[in-house]
């Protein structure tokens, strides 16, 4: 719709104006390549670039489709197409965003009561507090749903036991929304933990060869007090948690689609700026069937994705099509970033080209909000009516 794309122009514009120059230092070679060369300085560095959180909050894109309390309230194939213009520039800066908005503030939108609501989703969606969304642990990771972190009923309250893996934003997030077990009812539950709560402790994960300027951290609760009013009501079991997912995959899918179209981008001024054999990449057959190859993905990429949307927008979207389109498209962006990775031959595997940067975040991409494999269950599952998630005994 003409908003959509209101919506996806102020975006882009933002990203590329004011966000790409922080990300990036022009490359100081004398090489015709200047254009395309840039240093990503707080990816090689692995930190997170804080100075663009305000620039991001001006663009009032976090809460996505949360209508009312000071969120967008855009429609999801809006909120899709933000997601992909942040993408298209840096992926670790549509993650920071999408476990915000898509995981934690979704969370307290679809879970939370009218009080936390109004408590907390105000100041989410400016930016001005930044939240994380903790599920997996270090021996729950695909199998979610046995995750081992205790919540124990008290009064006035709960006691948070336990540990988390992998958690973005989660060593300097303001709030923590944390799934653990009653240890009443068996069931998982969930709650919003303040960064200062007593027996709380993020630690980054360093290394990573991907999204490296995201801050993933292992999180340690040691009988963390957790008061009443911080449970939130409509996370009584996992299917709850999957209801959540189930959304915010949609917005996964449409990170690889901002990638890949980036990576297009790039490939096409380098094959045009570069000469071998007296004529410029771009004249060579195969170079062009590869170029032709990644635009086919990404076009198929994005009818994947608007059909997810219109099937939310419909009220006819399964957990089975967000997990066919997630796994799909981010095996199309694998293999479609892969080509690009080529067109540029050795300066493929530099950093500074964009392309290789792309090729690392893919991967973690890949494999979080449900990896190829499980997301291929949970679709084979609902199109046979048999789960296969566990070995025959
Ligand atoms: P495992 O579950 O150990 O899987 C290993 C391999 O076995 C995979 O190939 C998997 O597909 C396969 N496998 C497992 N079970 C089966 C099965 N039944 N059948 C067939 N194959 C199977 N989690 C959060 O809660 N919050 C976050 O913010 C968050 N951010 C993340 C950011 C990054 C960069 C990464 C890497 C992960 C993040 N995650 C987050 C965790 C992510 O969701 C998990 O890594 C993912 O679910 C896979 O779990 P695992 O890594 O433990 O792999």
């Amino acid at each position: 719709t003409p908003e959509e794309q209101a919506v996806r122009m102020e975006v882009r514009e933002c990203m590329e104006k004011e966000v790409a120059p922080i990300m990036t230092k022009v490359f100081p070679l004398f090489s015709v390549f200047v254009e395309c060369a840039n240093i990503f300085v707080y990816w090689e560095k692995a930190e997170f670039p804080f100075e663009v959180i305000p620039k991001l909050g001006a663009l009032h894109i976090a809460g996505g489709t949360i209508k009312g309390y000071g969120c967008p309230g855009f429609s999801i194939t809006g909120s899709a197409v933000a997601a992909a213009e942040v993408a298209r520039v840096d992926a670790s800066c549509s993650t920071f965003i999408l476990v915000h908005s898509s995981l934690a503030m979704l969370t307290i939108g679809l879970c939370g009561s009218e009080m936390q609501k109004q408590k907390y989703l105000p100041s989410l969606a400016e930016l001005k507090t930044i939240a994380c969304w903790g599920l997996t642990e270090p021996d729950n990771g695909s199998d979610a749903s046995g995750l081992g972190t205790t919540a124990q009923k008290v009064e006035g309250g709960w006691i948070l036991d336990g540990q988390k893996r992998w958690i973005g934003n989660s060593t300097f997030a303001d709030i923590l929304v944390i799934f653990a077990r009653n240890t009443s009812t068996n069931q998982i539950n969930g709650f919003i933990v303040k960064k200062d709560a007593p027996g709380l402790q993020a630690t980054k994960i360093e290394n990573k060869i991907g999204l490296r300027i995201v801050q993933n951290g292992d999180i340690l609760l040691k009988k963390v007090f957790v008061p009443d009013e911080d449970r939130l009501p409509g996370v009584n079991s996992f299917q709850d948690t999957n209801k959540v997912l189930a959304v915010s995959r949609v917005m996964v899918a449409w990170q690889p689609i901002g990638i890949t179209m980036g990576v297009y981008d790039m490939c096409h001024r380098y094959l045009k700026e570069r000469k071998q054999f007296g004529a410029p990449l771009a004249a060579f057959q195969i170079n062009q069937q590869r170029l032709v190859q990644m635009l086919s993905n990404i076009q198929a990429m994005l009818l994947v994705g608007w059909r997810l949307c219109k099937l939310y927008e419909s009220g006819k979207m399964t957990p089975g099509h967000a997990s066919l389109g997630k796994s799909w498209i981010t095996l199309r962006a694998r293999e479609t970033v892969a080509l690009g990775r080529e067109l540029l031959g050795g300066n493929g595997i530099l950093v500074d080209f964009h392309v290789a940067k792309a090729f690392c975040d893919l991967e973690p991409i890949y494999t979080y909000e449900g990896t190829y494999d499980i997301n291929t269950l949970v679709t084979g599952r609902e199109v046979t009516g048999l789960a296969s998630f566990k070995p025959a005994p």
